[in-house]
């Protein structure tokens, strides 16, 4: 599914098309995709919130396939292993944030299905020390861990890194159903903020300590405070929503690569007592084993709609359009 431009996700914008087998490069695998799951940064690529690299890509990058060749220098990988290729695709390992381990912030890093070709598609390719091995378990399940999942992770640490405090979660999407799951099973206590009832059902049934719908006259009962937060929802107003509800010494980490404008902050009620405010940026490949190990060590289940890659259209419209509870995920092997 090739986009040639950005285009609303109304207008129909990938077109079905016939495009040759990648080659893997030389530290490179070609993965067989049987799944791909549909993040919210796809919607960001395929709109143009984010910049074009190329004339046209193949968005995802929340893929999950298995190895059907590798390049000549490839060592840790091999044909037939079960994996999935994440968004962060490459870093060069040189320049300053590289050298200081927050590769995360790399001034030349690339991007799965962005500065590269994704995993709309029957096959991708990923660099070998980019691509993580999976378990055995249905490939709709473990897509949405390799961006949603770990993207979560990493605003959890930032936000909140100990078990035991009370975190609050803002737009209850992919990536917050397996971050209050994560959460909840690590010890925190866990409260999901959405306007949407049907999400605050889904949090409850994953485990979520208490629920608050919001966006309802007169506001809502006052809920509990809380130790740090994680605004997932690309609405600016969603960062002030989150750091009323923060205690003192509080920290808020903003999940989203792209963001709406944010209505100016009244300083002495929303961030005097020292509250921190952090925009969380990709993930390292340190963060991507952790969750990866946690997620299946803790059994995280993962409620999602599968469709067939031919709707990948219809999948982003839907997301748009916020009537995904869950996450949503392409069959990349039903064409
Ligand atoms: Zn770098
Ligand atoms: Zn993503």
């Amino acid at each position: 599914m090739v986009l040639h431009g950005p285009a609303g996700a109304g207008t129909r914008p990938l077109a079905a098309e016939d495009v040759p087998t990648p080659h893997p490069g030389e530290r490179e695998v070609l993965v067989q995709v049987e799944a791909c799951g549909v993040c919210r940064t796809d919607l960001h690529v395929v709109e143009g919130d984010l910049p074009p690299l190329r004339p046209t890509v193949i968005p995802g990058h929340e893929i999950v396939g298995r190895v059907v060749q590798v390049g000549p220098e490839v060592r840790s990988l091999s044909v037939g292993q079960r994996v999935g290729v994440p968004w962060l695709r490459w870093t060069c390992g040189r320049c300053e944030y590289c050298v200081a381990g927050r590769e995360n912030l790399c001034e030349h890093k690339q991007f799965t299905g962005y500065s590269e070709n994704g995993g709309y598609a029957e096959f991708a390719t990923g660099d070998e020390g980019y691509v993580f091995p999976l378990p055995d378990s249905a490939a709709a399940r473990l897509a949405p861990w390799l961006c949603a999942g770990i993207i979560g992770y990493r605003a959890l640490k930032l936000a909140l890194p100990r078990p035991g405090g009370r975190i609050g979660f803002f737009g209850f999407g992919g990536s917050a159903h397996l971050t209050l799951q994560l959460a909840a099973r690590l010890g925190y206590e866990t409260v999901a903020y959405s306007r949407n009832p049907a999400h605050l059902e889904l949090a409850a049934r994953l485990g979520a300590t208490a629920s608050v719908l919001t966006g309802t006259k007169g506001g809502p009962a006052r809920p509990p405070r809380l130790d740090g937060a994680v605004v997932f929802a690309p609405a600016g107003p969603s960062v002030l929503d989150a750091l009323s509800e923060l205690k003192k010494g509080g920290r808020l980490a903003v999940a989203s690569i792209h963001m709406t404008p944010i209505p100016p902050i009244d300083y002495d009620r929303l961030l005097f007592g020292e509250r921190t405010v952090v925009g969380v940026e990709s993930n390292t490949r340190e963060d991507a084993r952790e969750f990866l190990d946690l997620a299946d060590r803790l059994r995280l289940e993962s409620a999602v709609h599968v469709r067939p890659l031919g709707e990948a259209n219809e999948a982003l419209a839907a997301l748009k359009a916020g009537e995904v509870v869950g996450a949503l995920v392409l069959d990349c092997r039903s064409g």
